[in-house]
């Protein structure tokens, strides 16, 4: 960006953007590239006047949520990162008329909620459908776009509609019926989803018995503590799952457990799994996705792709 538009921001913004930004510290690998600029968000107005100048000024931006899906290169990303927070990242009883009914109670959180926060509000509200999401460390618009799950449900199916903001600034209501939810990832005719921001979800749930539902949470935390890594960087599961097959035994068939690069491993407990075990970078981190991808290749002949959004 220039100098005006530096000014321009600033003006815009105020002390809710931040320059040169380490985005290590937004993102759960603990590894990344610098930012421009960090744009902290809490207001549809304040996100559809700068969406439209960014549009206008030509600046590249993303948005993220929790940081718990991504990796942005060694090289950094030039332009904005823009977040949810505030007004933008709360829970609450949906206004829709069935409500109060004995059909699905609908929830309505913001694209920056967490999922955590989503789910705690659902228990202590009695409200049972988003269990799966116990220890998924996202946000509610990260989720969606990513159709994020576990245990064979995933978020799509609870969703009864959506807000999106626009590249152009613009504001919609989708239905879910205009939504197409397919393996962590959410399309939507003719629009690119990176351009595209979830401002608001609307899920569908059912009356339970609060004690049941903690029982569940903690029934899948407990399994996902036994599975996976604890007390390092990851992303998650860093690969796709191929159809028909798993990407964490096509890696482990390989013999790729406990690879490393710098401080970027192969989870020895998850093989799907990258790791970062101190101070791995995002090179790091791209040169072992190249390894793995290149080596499991070889050994199977699938071409693993990343379920990591990276830039
Ligand atoms: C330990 C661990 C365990 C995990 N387990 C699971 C699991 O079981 N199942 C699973 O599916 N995932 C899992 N993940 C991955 C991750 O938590 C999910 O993909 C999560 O939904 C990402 O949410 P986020 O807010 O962190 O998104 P980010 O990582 O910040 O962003 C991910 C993508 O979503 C986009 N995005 C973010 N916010 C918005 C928005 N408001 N509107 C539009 N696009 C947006 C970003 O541009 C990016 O493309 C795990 C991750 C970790 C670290």
């Amino acid at each position: 960006m220039n100098r005006r538009q530096k000014r321009e921001l600033n003006e815009l913004l105020g002390d809710r953007v931040r320059w040169d930004v380490s985005m290590a510290e937004y993102s759960t690998f603990r590894a990344g590239g610098r930012a421009e600029a960090l744009a902290d968000v809490d207001t549809v107005e304040c996100l559809q006047a700068l969406v439209r100048w960014l549009r206008t000024n030509d600046v590249a931006w993303r948005i993220i949520g929790r940081g718990s899906n991504i990796l942005v290169s060694e090289q950094g990303f030039a332009g904005v990162i823009v977040r949810l927070q505030d007004a933008l990242a709360g829970v609450a009883r949906g206004h829709e008329p069935d409500c109060t009914g004995p059909g699905p109670v609908t929830v309505r959180a913001g694209g920056g909620c967490s999922m955590a926060r989503l789910l705690a509000w659902c228990t202590a509200h009695s409200l049972s459908g988003l269990e799966f999401l116990a220890g998924i460390p996202g946000s509610v618009g990260g989720g969606v776009r990513m159709n994020a799950g576990a245990w064979g449900q995933a978020m799509g199916e609870r969703l009864q509609a959506l807000q999106v903001l626009d590249g152009e600034g613009g504001l919609r209501r989708l239905e879910a019926a205009e939504l197409r939810f397919s393996y962590r990832r959410l399309e939507l005719d003719g629009q690119d989803p990176d351009r595209m921001i979830i401002v608001t979800a609307w899920f569908g749930l059912e009356r339970g018995r609060q004690a049941e539902i903690v029982a569940r949470c903690r029934g899948y935390l407990a399994r996902r503590r036994e599975k996976q890594p604890a007390g390092v960087g990851s992303a998650g599961s860093f690969f796709k799952n191929p159809a028909g097959d798993y990407a964490g035994r096509l890696i482990e068939a390989a013999g790729l457990k406990g690879l490393t690069r710098g401080d970027a491993m192969v989870s020895p407990r998850h093989a799907n799994f990258i790791v970062n075990t101190g101070r791995a970078t995002a090179d790091d981190i791209a040169a072992l996705m190249v390894e793995v991808q290149e080596r499991v290749y070889r050994d199977s002949g699938i071409r693993l792709e990343p379920e990591v959004c990276i830039f």
